[in-house]
C-alpha cells in the first residue's frame, strides 16, 4: 500500500510496560512507534480492569488501572509518539538494524530494533462459533465494537450478550436504530442497577425487545448480507429474527497468535530473555512486561518498567553504533517542554 513507517524502534503492545518503554526510547533520542490490537492505549490495565486500585506502584499508594494509563500517557504526550491502534502486527521478518512488520490493516513498518510487550498476547473480541461468520464479519454484517453509532441508523439490529457493554450499546443504539433485540442465553442480565432499570423502561416503550433464554445458532444470509439471526434455546426450541446486523458483546481474549509464528523462541506463551538487556535469542528482538521471562520474574506491572528501561540502554548501540551513551539522569537532561 503506502510508504513503511521507518523509525528507530517498534513497539509491539500499548500496555503500562510499551507506554513506559517509549518514554524511555524518547529520553534516550530513539524514535519509536506503538502498535496495539486494541483501539485504545493501556494493555490490561484500560481493558480490564479500569476502575480497580493497584497498590503496589511505586509512590502512588493507590491508583486505578484507567488513571494510571492517563498518567503513563501524560508523560509521553511531549514526544508525540505515532500510535497504530486497533492494528495487529502479523508478520515480523528482517534481523537486528533491519526488521520490517507488518499489521493487520497493512501498515508496514521498518525499524532497527523491536520490543514486544505483548501481555498475554492481542486483544480481540471472543467470536461466537457461528458458520460462515467469517463473510459477515467481512462485510460489516457482524461487528464487535460500534465505531460510529450513525453507521447503524436504520438498521435491525441483534445485541448479543448479558453484560455491560451489550446493555449500554442497546441503549445507546435504540434511538437510530429500526429494531433492537437484546439476546442472552440466561433470562437475568447483570448490570449497574440504573442500567437495568434505563433497559426495563426502553422494553415498556418498545424501544429494545429481549430475547431471552436464547443463544445464537446460525446466521441466514448469502453473500454477506445477514438476513436473519436464527436463535435457540438449550430445549431446542428455535426463533428468527429478520435483523440485517448482529453485535455480540462476549467479551475479550487473547492470542498471542502471530507472535508463536515469528520463529522466536518461546516458552509457555512466554519469550525467554537475558534479564539485564531483555534481549531475546533473537538479537535485536527485545521483549518486556508480562510476556518476557527469566529466572525469577515477577509479572508486575513495576518490574515491566524497570524492563523497559534496560532495553532502551540496550538499544541504543544498535541504532546509534557510533555514539558512545552517556548514562544521564533525567533530573540533569529534563524533557521536552519542560523548564530545566
Ligand atoms: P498488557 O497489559 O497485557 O498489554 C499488552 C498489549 O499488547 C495488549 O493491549 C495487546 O492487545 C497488545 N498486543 C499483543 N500482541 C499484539 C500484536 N501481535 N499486535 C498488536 N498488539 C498486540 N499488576 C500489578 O503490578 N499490580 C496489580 O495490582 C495488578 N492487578 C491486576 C488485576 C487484574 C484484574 C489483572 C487482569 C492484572 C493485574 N496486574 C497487576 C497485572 C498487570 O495488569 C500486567 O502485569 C500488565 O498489564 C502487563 O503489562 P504489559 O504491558 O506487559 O502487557
Amino acid at each position: 500500500s503506502t510508504d513503511p513507517l521507518v523509525t528507530d524502534v517498534a513497539i509491539v503492545g500499548a500496555g503500562p510496560t510499551a507506554l513506559f518503554a517509549a518514554f524511555e526510547c524518547s529520553m534516550l533520542k530513539l524514535r519509536c512507534v506503538l502498535v496495539d490490537a486494541l483501539a485504545e492505549i493501556g494493555g490490561q490495565c484500560a481493558a480490564l480492569y479500569p476502575e480497580k486500585p493497584i497498590y503496589d506502584i511505586p509512590a502512588h499508594p493507590a491508583i486505578t488501572g484507567g488513571d494510571l494509563i492517563a498518567a503513563l500517557d501524560q508523560q509521553i504526550a511531549p514526544f508525540a509518539i505515532p500510535r497504530l491502534l486497533g492494528q495487529r502486527v502479523e508478520t515480523l521478518t528482517g534481523h537486528r538494524g533491519a526488521f520490517a512488520l507488518g499489521t493487520s490493516a497493512g501498515t508496514q513498518i521498518r525499524a532497527a530494533a523491536v520490543i514486544i510487550a505483548a501481555g498475554a498476547g492481542a486483544f480481540g473480541p471472543n467470536r461466537p462459533p457461528l458458520d460462515g461468520l467469517d463473510g459477515f464479519e467481512a462485510s460489516g454484517a457482524v461487528q464487535y465494537y460500534v465505531r460510529r453509532r450513525t453507521d447503524f441508523a436504520g438498521r435491525r439490529i441483534v445485541i448479543a450478550g448479558g453484560g455491560d457493554s451489550a446493555l449500554d450499546w442497546a441503549l445507546a443504539l435504540k434511538d437510530i436504530a429500526a429494531k433492537i433485540w437484546l439476546v442472552h442465553r440466561r433470562p437475568r442480565f447483570r448490570g449497574a442497577p440504573e442500567t437495568l432499570s434505563q433497559i426495563d423502561a426502553a422494553c415498556a416503550r418498545g424501544e429494545i425487545e429481549k430475547v431471552t433464554p436464547f443463544q445464537l445458532a446460525r446466521l441466514h444470509g448469502t453473500d454477506g448480507a445477514l438476513s436473519g439471526v436464527e436463535l435457540a434455546t438449550l430445549e431446542g426450541e428455535t426463533r428468527v429474527l429478520d435483523a440485517d446486523c448482529l453485535l455480540p458483546f462476549f467479551g475479550l481474549s487473547t492470542d498471542l497468535g502471530p507472535i508463536a509464528g515469528w520463529g522466536l523462541d518461546t516458552h509457555r506463551n512466554t519469550i525467554p530473555v537475558t534479564p539485564s538487556t531483555c534481549e531475546s535469542s533473537t538479537p535485536g528482538l527485545f521483549a518486556i512486561g508480562d510476556v518476557a521471562t527469566y529466572p525469577g520474574k515477577l509479572k508486575l506491572i513495576l518490574q515491566g518498567f524497570s524492563e523497559g528501561a534496560m532495553a532502551a540502554h540496550a538499544i541504543h548501540p544498535i541504532v546509534h553504533p557510533d555514539t558512545a551513551l552517556h548514562f544521564e539522569y533525567s533530573t540533569s537532561k529534563g524533557v521536552p517542554g519542560s523548564d530545566h
